[in-house]
């Protein structure tokens, strides 16, 4: 049995204090993800110890970054068939996406 007696503990943990794009570096202080910004998983599914290193989770500051960012893991990834990337685009990003491609 254990004696348990009441006390006063000070507890430290990790607390998010900002968010930085995973493309340019951008930090911008917010407990949740900013207006305007994306998040999302990506990874593949094939054989191997690989298919868990290639998991991350990543957050964009730009529908420019999400592009740029895109490019990168298409161009690191493309070997793979089961490549994906899991994530929710609000429709204000889509507009901004759908801008820019216009414009390639
Ligand atoms: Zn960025």
């Amino acid at each position: 049995m254990i004696k348990q007696e009441l006390k006063e503990v000070i507890k430290k943990e990790l607390v998010g204090v900002s968010y930085v794009c995973d493309n340019c570096k951008k930090e911008e202080e917010s407990k949740k993800i900013p207006e305007g910004w994306v998040s999302f998983m990506s990874g593949h599914d094939e054989w191997g110890n690989d298919s868990c290193d290639s998991v991350e989770y990543l957050d964009l500051c730009s529908a420019e970054c999400y592009i740029e960012k895109l490019n990168e893991l298409y161009n690191d990834n493309k070997d793979y068939k089961t490549f994906e990337i899991k994530g929710d685009l609000t429709i204000l990003f889509i507009k901004k996406l759908l801008t820019l491609i216009k414009e390639l």
